[in-house]
């Protein structure tokens, strides 16, 4: 007899961008809709981790381009993704779900720190846990902490939002019309066209551990739940 089959467990990893909604700061409406789509795969069952960016508050090789010392700006930046966690954390409350937020920075009066276990435990119980603060290591992205985290955590799948595109395509589709999408694409193919779908750390951790990685477009009606539910939107990129 085997065991029953363990429920889909997901990472889903969201840019500043998105959380900006393209401006600095918080777009509520447009986290609003994403915890709300969020809710609807929780609902079926999905467990669900998120990892957030911060680019919308400030990017640490910005801030060293302005004048500051690189690791203190990149501190800089993980605070940033940290309040964008907080406005999720609320949000997915309000659509009805319990949230948790774990940093890689001790806080303990705003969020857990980072204890695998114990994330994966909140996502058995139907918990959404979302991942602050990056690595807590300068020198780090969060597109990075997103494969690490979803690697540990054992889940099934990274997925990656985009704002702008709706997958991985052959050139730029906003300077190249003749650029076509991916329905599936390997790492290999991915490096070898030099085609950026995420940061070069975060790509090789992902090859080398055999961890598929889903780009989608963040844009569209349900986009959100249908890449959560593992339908085939975007790009699947696998070793
Ligand atoms: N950062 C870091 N270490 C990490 C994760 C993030 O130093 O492990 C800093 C870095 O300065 C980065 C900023 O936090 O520019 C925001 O994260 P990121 O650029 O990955 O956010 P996104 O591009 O997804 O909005």
């Amino acid at each position: 007899t085997s065991a029953p089959a363990r429920p889909r467990r997901v990472m889903l990893k969201l840019s500043g961008e998105v959380f900006g909604g393209g401006a600095v700061g918080l777009d509520l409406d447009v986290i609003g809709d994403v915890a709300r789509q969020i809710a609807g795969a929780v609902t079926e069952g999905i467990q669900v981790a998120v990892v957030v960016g911060g680019g919308n508050f400030f990017r640490g090789a910005e801030l060293e381009q302005a004048g500051l010392d690189r690791a203190r700006a990149d501190y800089m930046g993980m605070l940033g993704t940290v309040m964008n966690c907080l406005a999720l954390q609320d949000l997915l409350e309000q659509a009805g779900l319990t949230a948790r937020v774990q940093t890689a920075i001790e806080m303990g009066q705003v969020a857990e720190p980072y204890i695998p276990l114990k994330a994966i435990r909140h996502m058995e119980k139907g918990r959404v846990v979302v991942f602050g603060a990056g690595a807590g290591l300068p020198f780090f992205s969060t597109d990075t902490v997103s494969a690490q985290r979803a690697l540990e955590t054992h889940c099934d799948e990274l997925l990656v939002g985009k704002n702008g595109v709706d997958g991985v395509y052959s050139a730029d589709p906003k300077t190249n019309p003749d650029a076509t999408r991916y329905d599936r694409l390997t790492y290999a193919d991915a490096l070898a066209r030099g085609l950026k779908v995420v940061d070069s750390t975060a790509f090789s951790l992902a090859m080398d551990n055999n961890l598929p990685m889903r780009v989608f477009g963040m844009s569209g009606a349900g986009n959100v739940t249908a890449a959560l539910m593992g339908e085939t939107i975007g790009t699947l990129v696998t070793t």
